[in-house]
């Protein structure tokens, strides 16, 4: 049989400049060996994946590739052939798209093939869940959970019942470990006896005035999709906090929710969200506020230097549609990656803080996207990246009205 080396040889002297070629040059037989040696090996940067898919044949490929989701090999070449295959085809996937677990072909992708059929997909989260173990299960859980507020209390159910006390046996002990690994990734924790998720349901969006982003794809930060709400919101500036040790200190405004939209687990009717850029600039761990009755936002630290505010404006915010629910960090080109409540947009594992009041995980308010123009330039730039380009993340513990603040990046 020949390597999968000479075939990508051969494949690529016509996939660019003669692609019509193809079919006379190789022939099925050719085809289906080259998918099944391909499929184990690792990522070749070429991509011939999509190449493989879109030129030959589909009954030459289809069968081998049918034969990897059933095998379900873990290796990166069958990654990529899955990969390529849910974007040429997205429709084989709808009656079963909770079959795409696993495969790696993109968070948000996944969960929008989730949503489209909700019915079908939770129905076969639910046989995924009990009929697998280890990971595809509380991966299958997960999902259930966050695609359906419904089930939330079935999962719920199912995490008290691996959640064993010390000293239980080893086999036990691993899947209560697993279990709460994989849904603490999405969020979720048990508390109380039922699922706690991190994060609100409601999920707006923010909409910035006409070329307030300046290079940016301008539709999705402008004019997102959904019912925008009545009252518009003040963004960026800067206003007066305090330090730790009393001290007047200045600190970034970021938005203030006037009126607190519905939904986001926030009692107050108005909260003013604001934190020192420098302070975070400086430290990746998440630094914390805490928001005084009269208003007074403190910090924790009792230094704060200055730094550049976001420039001021007045930003709208969209009830965001069911397609903008989830969404992740590099997965699209025109993203608007400014969120109010819902499902956080880390870049790299989730990290929830823990209040340093009350010790609980804290719920997820804001993300924000890199872009944002400085009232004046830093380190050369007005545009404000959080390190290498990442997401700014607040979160708001209710009780203890303590904001926290973090970002992470590449
Ligand atoms: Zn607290």
């Amino acid at each position: 049989m020949a390597t999968t080396r000479d075939f990508d040889e051969r494949l690529d002297e016509i996939r660019y400049n003669n692609p019509a070629l193809v079919t006379p040059q190789f022939s099925r037989d050719e085809v289906v060996a080259y998918i099944a040696a391909k499929a184990l090996e690792k990522t070749d940067f070429g991509y011939p994946y999509r190449d493989v898919l879109k030129l030959f044949p589909r009954d030459w490929w289809l069968p081998s590739i049918e034969a990897i989701l059933k095998a379900r090999p873990n290796a990166e070449g069958a990654r990529n052939f899955v990969d390529a295959f849910v974007k040429a085809e997205p429709a084989y996937f709808a009656e079963a798209p909770h079959e795409l677990l696993g495969w790696n072909v993109g968070f948000a992708r996944t969960m929008r093939m989730l949503q489209d059929r909700p019915d079908v997909a939770r129905e076969g989260l639910r046989r995924m869940f009990e009929s697998s173990k280890d990971f595809d299960r509380w991966h299958a859980a997960g999902h259930l959970a966050m695609l359906d507020a419904s089930e939330e209390p079935y999962v719920g159910r199912a995490l008290e019942a691996v959640t064993v006390p010390d000293g239980a046996d080893e086999a036990a002990k691993k899947e209560m470990i697993v279990a709460q690994w994989m849904l603490r990734e999405y969020g979720y924790e048990l508390r109380a006896g039922s699922l706690h998720r991190a994060w609100p349901r409601a999920t707006y969006h923010l909409a910035f005035p006409l070329g307030y982003l300046g290079g940016r794809p301008k539709e999705m930060l402008e004019t997102p999709p959904g019912d925008v709400l009545p009252s518009t919101f003040t963004f960026g500036g800067s206003i007066e906090g305090r330090s730790s040790s009393g001290e007047r200190v200045r600190l970034e405004h970021f938005m203030t929710l006037d009126p607190v939209p519905e939904g986001l687990g926030i009692s107050a009717s108005r909260l003013v969200l604001a934190a020192s850029l420098w302070t975070l600039e400086d430290e990746r761990t998440a630094s914390f506020y805490r928001h005084h009755p009269d208003g007074t936002i403190e910090t924790e630290s009792d230094t704060v230097a200055s730094h550049p505010a976001f420039r001021p404006t007045q930003v709208r915010l969209v009830r965001s549609p069911a397609m903008y629910l989830f969404q992740s960090w590099g997965e699209g080109t025109d993203e608007n990656l400014y969120r109010l409540g819902g499902y956080p947009v880390f870049v790299q594992s989730p990290s929830y803080p823990k209040c340093i009041d009350c010790g609980l995980r804290m719920l997820h308010l804001l993300s924000l996207d890199s872009g944002l123009p400085l009232e004046e330039p830093r380190q050369g730039t007005t545009e404000h990246a959080w390190g290498s380009g990442g997401v700014a993340h607040g979160f708001w513990c209710d009780p203890c009205r303590i904001s926290a603040w973090s970002w992470d990046c590449t």
